[in-house]
């Protein structure tokens, strides 16, 4: 059964439909960037909130921008922006729920950008939210915005004809002051470290480029409030999807699936209004830093920390990783001695369950979590998820011998691009390769611990661990991951 607005009183059993009338809802959250965890997350608690007959103008505008969403473009038209999510407890029992929030939907390549800044720029819209992946807020290692992006250039000489992010905001953002129209709030829900602060920094240094009064009236007018986010989702793979649809009984061409668990902290900085997602599960809170320094701190940087080292090993998914005793092993005290010290109980989020249930989450198999996921865009997110914990092990002078090992294992990944099997890989790095391209050429033995941008200053000054480092690059060569990881203890001091 396809996938349609006509099909929701008729869909298979076990499938929830959209919990409210579609015809009554429209849209006032425009959404950059709908992939998968946009549509497990903000939209599952947006759909969820339409149930309430004083939420219907919250409804979402979709919104994609790159070539190679193009597909999914395809599917949300066809599907007139219906999807299903299929959320797995971690023994494998499934809940499907097709979601109605997304009311419209918009691709810029096909729609045109004229279109997306006419839309941006109603006054209906008052939140405009962004998954556009950590890499795509364009902040360099100096923590400024790279204005020398080439999509940004492009977008700054063509206001009128955007193609990225920051171009249809502030564009959108311009038109409505002079209109007069009140601004939108804009809400990342990317995981990065004060996204909320990072978004403005990237949407004032581009405004700033265009003209200094828009900069400044946005500086004055707009929210960018900070957000925690959590639900582990991966990519729909066409295998995945044909798993899912065999399973529900949908013909869905974009259908997602991910776990059961889910978790949005967030600040209240609306002026222009938002949907009372509290009704439905958001914590609202005034600071929302111990959240996600605790949350990235613990859950993506233990991601990191599995990713390079398991890929390299011959593992291809989390769960099969994480049951590996080797791993579990070293993850867990990676938890508790290396990330785990530094961080406190907060309410609403006491760590002791936090941290044993993380385990729990990463070892679903019915969500099935690819490593390579993990292991994308590791120069974007090292710094962010595993920064932090380096900085706090080092300046304490505590033993940080995992994260050594884990830097040398990345070293590996990108440089020698072979598993301890001999298998290859595409390597998509596309920020660290900036860094490391310039290495590999060169044959140097200079190690990317000397990389400021990737893990801070102190590594290269730290001997012991430097010492440690260097020591884990040469067995990870001769002897690979596995062994390297049984003797991770022995072989330093
Ligand atoms: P995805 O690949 O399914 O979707 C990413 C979307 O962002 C795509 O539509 C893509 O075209 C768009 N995009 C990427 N770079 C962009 C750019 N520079 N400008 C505009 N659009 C851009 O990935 P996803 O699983 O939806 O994850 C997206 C982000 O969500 C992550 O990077 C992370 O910050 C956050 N997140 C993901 C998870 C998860 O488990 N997947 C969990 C928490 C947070």
């Amino acid at each position: 059964m396809a996938l349609t607005p006509s099909q929701l009183d008729r869909l298979p059993p076990g499938v929830d439909a959209p919990p409210f009338d579609r015809g009554k809802v429209t849209a006032g959250i425009a959404h950059i960037g709908v992939g998968a965890f946009h549509r497990a997350h903000l939209a599952i608690y947006t759909n969820l909130t339409l149930t309430d007959p004083d939420m219907a103008s919250w409804g979402i505008l979709g919104i994609n921008l790159l070539e190679h969403d193009k597909p999914l473009a395809d599917a949300f038209k066809a599907q007139q922006g219906l999807y299903s999510v299929s959320e797995f407890d971690p023994h494998g029992t499934r809940t499907t729920h097709v979601v109605g929030a997304m009311v419209e939907y918009l691709y810029a390549p096909v729609d045109g950008a004229a279109k997306v800044l006419q839309r941006l720029a109603d006054p209906a819209i008052r939140i405009v939210s962004l998954t556009i992946t950590e890499g795509g807020y364009l902040i360099d290692e100096h923590g400024q915005f790279r204005l020398d992006d080439a999509t940004v250039k492009h977008d700054l000489e063509h206001p009128d004809e955007p193609k990225g992010a920051f171009g249809f905001i502030v564009g959108a953002l311009a038109r409505r002051r002079a209109a007069g129209v009140e601004p939108f709030t804009v809400m990342s829900c990317d995981n990065l470290r004060h996204n909320g602060a990072q978004a403005k920094k990237a949407v004032l240094a581009f405004a700033k480029a265009r003209s200094p009064e828009l900069a400044a009236w946005i500086d004055a007018q707009v929210d960018f409030p900070n957000g925690m986010v959590d639900r582990i989702t991966p990519a729909t793979t066409p295998a995945v999807r044909d798993e899912l649809n065999a399973a529900t009984g949908l013909t869905d061409e974009a259908p997602v699936v991910c776990e059961d668990f889910i978790q949005w902290v967030l600040e209240d900085k609306f002026r222009h209004g938002r949907p009372a997602w509290e009704r439905h599960g958001v914590q609202i809170v005034d600071d929302v830093s111990p959240y996600e320094d605790a949350k990235i701190r613990l859950l993506n940087g233990s991601h990191q920390m599995l990713s390079y080292p398991a890929f390299l090993s011959g593992h291809r998914r989390v769960d099969l990783a994480v049951k590996d005793p080797l791993f579990n092993a070293y993850l867990t005290a990676f938890l508790n001695d290396d990330a785990g010290v530094w961080l406190k109980s907060l309410p609403g989020m006491d760590l002791g369950p936090y941290k044993k249930k993380l385990l729990d989450r990463f070892s679903n198999e019915s969500i099935a979590d690819q490593l390579d996921r993990l292991c994308l865009d590791g120069g974007s997110k090292i710094p962010g998820f595993l920064g932090p914990t380096i900085t706090a092990c080092l300046e304490n002078g505590k033993d940080a011998r995992r994260l050594a090992f884990l830097l040398a294992a990345y070293d590996r990944y990108v440089r020698v691009g072979k598993d301890d099997d001999g298998a290859t890989y595409p390597l998509r790095e596309p920020n660290a390769m900036r860094l490391v391209q310039p290495l590999i050429d060169s044959g140097s033995k200079e190690t990317l611990i000397e990389s400021v941008e990737l893990v801070g200053p102190l590594p290269a000054k730290d001997e012991r661990f430097r010492r440690q480092y260097d020591i884990y690059v040469d067995a990870l060569e001769k002897h690979g991951v596995r062994k390297t990881l049984e003797r991770l203890d022995a072989l330093v001091d």
